[in-house]
């Protein structure tokens, strides 16, 4: 058996060149191994400070997507955990999304005070060795303009600026995609997905719990806010009217829709016993504290839960679109048909009952396994 020594002895030629040996610990395959990735890649540039992990999931059905996160992680596993949970979940989010694109994920190490011209251009680099097998995008503490500096040294980065060609913030698209999604819900649990008269609780007034707000409020819905910024709050209130609570009360909103739109984690066995409203549908990523626990508890208490990576799937039509160069409209159209996605995972939950993250993985995997399999079909083009 090997052991993180014998291996890196193997690799770089004995002890010599191994200094600070002792704090090697863990290898990742058995943690890269268990959520089935495909590929994990280590970058490092001492000169620009660049620590970083690219974790590709899955690319049964296209090039890995997945934005670039920078985050002042407390332990390199913290990193690699992080980078392997998100790949994972982009697998499954451009399987139902319906897109030809596969799962991948990065992470730099460290704090915005890191960011710099050559720690963005060398993580390009890294990006562009590997051919187009991963795709990055922008996502927390990094922007459009560090994806403009990516863009530098590869083609394979979306979410870049709209002068530069292309797509610019996806929020929009995300909220449009949300917005039908909570329709869809709507229509499962009151037979109509009429939005008017309707009451929606928004956590967090971002770019994308803005932007929902703006599409419900023309449909005429009642609106509730929440956000930890007040300034957020009042623009809002100013521009399109409703109501707010603070933060803690929102769990308790009497509404129809709660819609997590700010961060992870907030849906858990101490909030679920509080929430009054029928169907929980929002923007926001991870919203489950524990995947599976979680969404059986809200099935007990009969609470509609539209899946986070399936109803807020419009920012990666987005780049997707980018990626293509399709016009905007198609993103648009594509958001809209969120729509019938969560209309779906809905109704295969209830017809199996099971719950809708289950019903919405096992229509991402189906999907996956079936398009793998016509692979085995020899086209002739070498
Ligand atoms: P954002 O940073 O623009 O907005 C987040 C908002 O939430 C801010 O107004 C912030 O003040 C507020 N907030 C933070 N913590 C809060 C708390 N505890 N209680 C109440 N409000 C709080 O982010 P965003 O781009 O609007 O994204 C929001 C969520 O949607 C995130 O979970 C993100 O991962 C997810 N998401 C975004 C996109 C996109 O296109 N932007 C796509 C898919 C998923």
């Amino acid at each position: 058996m090997h052991t993180a020594r014998s291996y890196l002895h193997a690799l770089v030629g004995g002890p010599a060149a191994l200094p600070n040996l002792s704090e090697v610990s863990v290898l990742p395959f058995e943690s890269v191994c268990a959520l089935g990735h495909e590929q994990v890649v280590y970058c490092h540039d001492a000169e620009s400070g660049l620590r970083a992990i690219i974790a590709i999931h899955d690319s049964s059905l296209g090039p890995a997507l997945g934005g670039c996160r920078l985050y002042d992680y407390a332990t390199e596993a913290d990193a690699l955990k992080d980078v392997l949970r998100l790949s994972r979940g982009m697998t499954y989010k451009a399987a139902v999304a319906g897109l030809d694109l596969g799962g991948g994920k990065s992470v730099i190490i460290g704090d915005r005070s890191i960011k710099s011209e050559a720690l963005f251009r060398a993580f390009g680099r890294f990006i562009d060795s590997l051919g187009g097998r991963y795709i990055t995008a922008e996502d927390m503490n990094t922007n459009v303009t560090d994806m403009d500096t990516i863009r530098r040294e590869t083609r394979w980065v979306t979410g870049v600026n709209v002068q530069a060609g292309g797509s610019g913030d996806p929020s929009p698209v995300t909220a449009w995609g949300v917005f039908h999604g909570i329709k869809a819900a709507l229509e499962v649990v009151y037979g109509t997905s009429e939005v008017g008269g309707r009451t929606v609780a928004i956590q967090g007034l971002g770019n994308v719990g803005y932007w929902l707000a703006r599409y419900l409020r023309e449909e005429g819905a009642n609106l509730v806010f929440t956000d930890i910024d007040r300034s957020r709050i009042d623009r809002a209130i100013t521009e399109l009217g409703g109501s707010f609570v603070e933060g803690d009360q929102w769990y308790e909103t009497q509404c129809d829709v709660l819609a997590p739109c700010a961060i992870g984690g907030i849906i858990n066995s101490r909030t679920i016993p509080r929430v009054r409203a029928p169907i929980i549908a929002g923007g926001a990523n991870n919203v489950l504290e524990d995947e599976i626990a979680d969404s059986e508890r809200l099935a007990e208490q009969n609470i509609t839960y539209a899946p986070d990576y399936v109803i807020n799937a419009g920012g990666l039509m987005s780049v997707y679109a980018e990626l293509h160069q399709l016009p905007h409209q198609k993103a648009m159209d594509d958001a809209r048909g969120i729509f019938d996605t969560v209309k779906n995972v809905l109704g295969k939950a209830q017809a199996e009952g099971t719950s809708s993250i289950e019903a919405s993985n096992r229509i991402a995997q189906e999907r996956i396994a079936a398009v793998r399999s016509t692979k085995r079909l020899w086209t002739g083009r070498v």
